[in-house]
């Protein structure tokens, strides 16, 4: 099948992708780069500068005055649409270009990287509608006062994010930050900078005034860290891992900013015996496979009922093995590489602990014979997995199932709910009773019956347990993104 064309945009914007802060370009204090590596081939195509604590202090020191001078804040709101508007229209006229940046990067397929940059231009067109929406209340007084509260940004926002789906991951971040008022500094994951460094380049282009959006690139235990300590930071939107969730709430505690925290899960998929089986197979392969199985909301724990068990897996089985494995360029690629050579070795020593612990491979169970460079896995589904296995504990981030057996509604909720993480779950069934009271026992942040992985920037996103606290996109994020001041006024 064929590879398809680097474009030349994408040729010239490897040559030298450096940080943004300030509005300008930047190299890291110390001059050194770290390397980009296409995980289709383990190669490096590029380098970024390798940003650490003096990066990030500039970075801070941009965004903290574009903040006080309000030179983006103090703008009429019909303007603020107006340019993020523009972003949006810039990164949706750019989708072949980013598309295959973030394929090169994080080795996505390019179907699936044009639908997730289509999707973080969405989001600045949701956060377009808000500048022009939100605002402060009066309060109920005496006749001898006049009370009113502000809503006020909360001032430099943080974003730390990881590799899964960088331009969605950053757009979640920059786009409320700025609909609400705020400047912001962004630090990608190591492994996937690049898309972060384009879109602050389009946000410049469509008029975001210098030092309102900054991009540091470099290492998490040094610029991330040094980002989320940051004295002059006011807030930390993190998406990661539960474990680094945890190093980020004790950084912030310095000068006590605010943190929102999107973290890990091991989300159940359940299908009942009444489901459509041939959706549901369909929809599970999807819900877990998608993107190399690197999604926070992986279903990758599928709850099966007893008696659909054989037919459930046969079905799957097959929808999974149809799914052919290869380079994120060549077009009829379905699941490209996992990211990095440490994941590809996390995830074959999962596959490891999955067959000692007894589990049965039903598909896939290895790597692909011929791989060039690049770190391909099978998709693999295990059945015969008990969930106290680890399989069917801890998150794997990459593409393996844990088939489960239950007996019925109660056995399935209380299934799904025993485990620490609480980010998502998806139900199947025909029976609207039996979805509900799911949906309504189920302990996690979203709930999809009949479908799985739907996001919507207007519908709030986060988790339960230690999946994390606080919620992005929708209403939700105002609360996120600003604070309120109650204003007294004596009338006599
Ligand atoms: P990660 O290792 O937690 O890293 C996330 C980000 O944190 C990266 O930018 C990383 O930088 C940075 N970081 C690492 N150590 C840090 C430290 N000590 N201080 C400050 N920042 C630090 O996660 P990942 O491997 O990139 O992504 C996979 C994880 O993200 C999974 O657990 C997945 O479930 C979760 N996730 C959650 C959501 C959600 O919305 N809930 C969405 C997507 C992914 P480096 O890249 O340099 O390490
Ligand atoms: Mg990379």
């Amino acid at each position: 099948m064929a590879q398809a064309e680097v474009l030349p945009e994408v040729t010239k914007f490897t040559e030298q992708p450096k940080m943004i802060i300030g509005g300008k370009t930047a190299d890291a204090v110390t001059a050194k780069t770290f390397e980009v590596i296409d995980p289709s081939t383990g190669k490096a195509f590029t380098e970024v500068p390798l940003g650490d604590l003096a990066d990030v202090d500039a970075a801070v020191a941009a965004a903290r005055e574009a903040f006080e001078d309000r030179r983006w804040a103090g703008l009429r709101p019909g303007k603020k649409t107006e340019v993020l508007f523009k972003i949006a229209d810039l990164i949706k006229r750019n989708i072949p270009e980013l598309a295959q940046l973030e394929s090169l990067d994080s080795g996505k397929p390019v179907k699936l990287a044009s639908g997730e940059i289509w999707a973080a231009a969405e989001a600045f067109r949701y956060y377009a509608g808000w500048p022009t929406k939100f605002h402060g209340e009066t309060n109920a007084t005496d006749d001898n006062m006049f009370s009113y509260s502000l809503r006020e940004p909360l001032g430099v926002c943080g974003g730390i994010i990881p590799w899964n789906f960088p331009m969605i991951m950053a757009s979640w971040k920059v786009a409320p930050a700025l609909a609400f008022g705020n400047t912001v500094v962004l630090k990608p994951a190591e492994q996937t900078p690049l898309t972060a460094i384009r879109l602050a380049q389009l946000c410049l282009e469509a008029g975001v005034p210098d030092g309102v959006v900054n991009v540091v690139t470099g290492l998490g235990p040094q610029a991330g860290q040094a980002l989320a300590q940051h004295d002059n930071v006011d807030k930390i939107a993190f998406t990661g891992s539960t474990e680094v969730g945890r190093k980020i709430l004790h950084a912030t505690e310095g000068n006590l900013k605010r943190v929102t925290l999107e973290l890990g899960g091991k989300s159940p998929n359940i299908v009942f015996a009444d489901a459509n089986i041939r959706r549901a197979s369909k929809g599970s392969m999807m819900g877990v496979f998608l993107n190399s199985g690197q999604v926070c909301t992986a279903g990758s724990r599928i709850l099966v009922e007893s008696s659909i068990h054989d037919e459930f897996v046969e079905s799957l089985v097959e929808s999974t093995e149809s799914m052919k494995v290869g380079p994120a360029l060549e077009e009829d690629t379905g699941m490209g590489p996992v990211v990095s050579k440490e994941q590809l070795e996390r995830v074959t020593g999962y596959i490891d602990i999955g067959r000692s612990e007894g589990a049965e491979v039903a598909t896939g169970g290895g790597v692909p014979g011929d791989l060039n460079g690049g770190y391909f896995v099978n998709p693999t589904i295990f059945t015969g997995v008990r969930n106290e296995m680890r399989i069917a504990q801890e998150e794997i981030f990459g593409p393996v199932a844990a088939v489960i057996k239950v007996d019925d509604v109660d056995e399935a909720i209380a299934v799904a709910n025993d485990t620490i993480y609480g980010l998502a779950a998806a139900v199947w069934t025909e029976s609207l009773s039996k979805a509900h009271r799911v949906a309504r026992g189920i302990r996690a942040g979203t709930v999809w019956v009949n479908t799985a992985g739907l996001y919507d920037p207007g519908i709030s996103f986060g988790g339960y347990k230690q999946s994390g606290y606080g919620r992005e996109l929708g209403l939700q994020s105002m609360e996120t993104y600003t604070q309120t001041k109650s204003v007294w006024i004596n009338l006599k």
